[in-house]
């Protein structure tokens, strides 16, 4: 995949507001036994801070050999089983990293969070390397960390060095190369969703905010303008994935590329709109419900792909259905009180100003064909994605990733007010007749 290439091409476009600098990318075969090797030619730094945990130390049996073969002077931890990343531990990997010149973290998913935000903190070279094709956060800037019990984004950095030996990942547990999967069935919703959005310009005009912590006010701009090329390559990784690409490689490779492609196009962008739309808020609002339950959430990959599937049978529903009769925006205050337990102020601030502020009823109306249009071209049947995900072994229904009826229900309905985006299902929601 010629990722340089495509950087290149969105030099000159306008809307690719992100950092256009690519990571060094290396996937191949004997990419393991070789790594110190490459990283010494690639004049990443000799001493090293070598983070995994005990599955990730597995999958990479003999990089430390290769690292330490090559002169590299390495520092290493190994945690057990991290499920999750947490402030906590991107302190204990910053207090590793005194007299520690670059960093490499061994796996893509909670591992390469805390690094990130690790080494961007420290202003240490980062190298990545993975052992599944589980999520694409990896190659963005900012890393998912828990505070407080909540899931909030931090400023991190992207890698400078990506490493992956297509026989680790071919040896990745099912599970994993399936949460991959399901990360990247959701771009179609995401796509539809971005698409929707341009219709009515986002947030044409730059529109007052207040801040709710002191009350001061400022000004907010669109920073989610439609890029046709970006989004042409979001296709082109969920094309990857759904076996729409000829390719001789492994199947898990195959998703990895996809998965560091859409991980490329929010960076390009500068923002996650490319590759998260209501999929990936309503699996947020599972995630962070089930943190404040204090039950150990699912993989990312594998309750985005269960959204998707939610999801694409509300928008096909509703598209195939007369137009709905459009009313002035409303809120249920009182329901997203309760659906946010703890969050109101940061609700406020993603609803005040609300992104539909500037639709009618009469405009909706109006676009209503082009919504339809839009589904329809971006989203396949709910059946096609259903094959997909069943042929990957990604779980299919709520139930298998421990998500009740309620919570179901709840999403549906509130998990779009997460985000100041405009989505399908938040118009729906918002000035639609709901959808549950
Ligand atoms: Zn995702």
């Amino acid at each position: 995949m010629d990722y340089e290439a495509m950087a290149r091409e969105l030099e000159s476009c306008p809307c690719a507001a992100g950092t256009q600098r690519l990571p060094y990318i290396r996937i191949g075969e004997s990419v393991l036994p070789t790594a110190g090797e490459i990283l010494r030619q690639e004049g990443f730094p000799r001493k090293i801070l070598l983070i995994s945990d005990e599955n990730t130390t597995r999958a990479a049996r003999g990089l430390l050999r290769s690292l330490v073969e090559n002169g590299f002077v390495v520092r290493r931890h190994i945690y057990p089983d991290l499920r999750s990343a947490t402030l906590e531990t991107v302190k204990h990997v910053r207090s590793l990293t005194p007299g520690i010149a670059g960093i490499i973290a061994v796996g893509t998913g909670c591992i390469s969070d805390v690094c990130r935000m690790a080494a961007s903190q420290t202003r240490k070279p980062l190298c990545i390397f993975a052992t599944a094709a589980s999520m694409d956060g990896f190659a963005s800037a900012t890393a998912p960390i828990i505070t407080d019990g909540f899931k909030t984004s931090h400023q991190a950095k992207a890698p400078d060095f990506l490493l992956a030996d297509t026989a680790v990942l071919e040896k990745a547990p099912a599970f994993l190369t399936a949460a991959g999967v399901g990360d990247i069935a959701g771009k179609c919703i995401a796509l539809a969703d971005w698409r929707i959005a341009a219709l009515f310009g986002e947030c044409p005009a730059p529109v007052a905010a207040v801040s709710y912590k002191d009350n001061t006010s400022s000004q907010v701009f669109c920073t989610e303008p439609y890029c046709p090329q970006i989004a042409a390559h979001v296709r082109e990784a969920f094309h990857m994935v759904s076996r729409k690409t000829d390719s001789a490689q492994p199947y898990s490779t195959q998703v990895l590329e996809a998965l560091i492609l859409s991980g490329l196009c929010m960076a390009w962008h500068g923002s996650s709109r490319p590759a998260s739309g209501a999929e990936h808020s309503l699996a947020h609002f599972w995630e962070m419900r089930k943190l404040f339950a204090e039950e150990a959430p699912e993989f990312h990959g594998a309750m985005v792909g269960v959204a998707t599937l939610l999801l694409a049978e509300v928008y096909h529903r509703t598209v195939n259905n007369p137009s709905p009769a459009f009313v002035p925006e409303h809120k249920d205050k009182v329901g997203l009180r309760r659906a946010f337990p703890g969050l109101e102020a940061e609700i406020k601030r993603m609803n005040c100003p609300s992104p539909l502020a500037n639709l009618s009823p009469e405009q909706l109306a109006e676009t209503w064909p082009d919504i339809c249009r839009i589904v329809r071209e971006e989203i396949p049947p709910t059946a096609e994605l259903e094959a997909l995900l069943r042929a990957a072994g990604a779980p299919l229904t709520p139930e298998e990733i421990h998500v009740p009826a309620e919570l179901v229900t709840e999403g549906l309905r509130y998990s779009s007010y997460a985000r100041k985006r405009i989505t399908l299902l938040r118009i729906l929601n918002g000035m639609g007749p709901g959808i549950v």
